[in-house]
């Protein structure tokens, strides 16, 4: 997702450039496969320090479900608001002071962006730690690993440390009460 910035960057403050993406790219991530291309349209607009760019991109992951191990497709809309600054001046070719902010993008010696990065860091935080395939994903059976989406299995339920929490609740609710009746 590399874009040539070089006419943009010797426009006018407010000039803006629009365009289309359609790319087929990977993240450089374990346990992030992006399938089928990455549809997006992003606006790029001069600003004082360089350039903002905002816009949007549509793609589809490969995703585990974290309780029943099914590997789904899950897509997903991401939405960029970023900023780009020089590291050449544009008309001069001399190098620029180096950037202080860390939310800043830079601008390649080339003039180019390159979108990837500032996507990739959107991404890793739209993608929650614990990912389903369903929202009610009932799992796999902890004794003998039946998906019990698709059926049950014939294990006993597992009454004892049902029975404990019971019983847990059970004494603390009677501790209250004997606190309760001295006061
Ligand atoms: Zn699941
Ligand atoms: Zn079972």
């Amino acid at each position: 997702m590399i874009f040539n910035v070089a006419q943009l960057m010797k426009s006018l403050v407010g000039t803006s450039l629009e365009a289309d993406i359609d790319e087929e790219i990977q993240f450089d991530e374990e346990d992030l496969k992006v399938v089928g291309p990455l549809i997006g349209h992003v606006r790029m607009r001069r600003i004082n320090q360089g350039l903002l760019v905002d816009g949007w991109v549509d793609l589809t992951f490969e995703l585990t479900c974290t309780r029943c191990l099914k590997v789904f497709e899950q897509p997903m809309r991401v939405l960029l608001e970023e900023r780009f600054q020089p590291t050449l001046d544009v008309i001069t070719g001399m190098p620029l002071p180096p950037i202080k902010e860390d939310d800043v993008f830079p601008i390649d010696d080339h003039h180019q962006i390159d979108l990837t990065e500032a996507l990739r860091q959107q991404v890793l935080l739209a993608i929650p730690m614990v990912t389903l395939c369903k929202e009610d994903c009932k799992g796999l059976c902890a004794q003998c690993g039946t998906d019990l989406n698709l059926g049950t299995c014939n294990c006993e339920p597992e009454v004892d440390s049902r029975m404990s929490i019971l019983k847990t609740l059970l004494a603390q609710h009677e501790e209250q009460a004997i606190h309760k009746t001295h006061e």
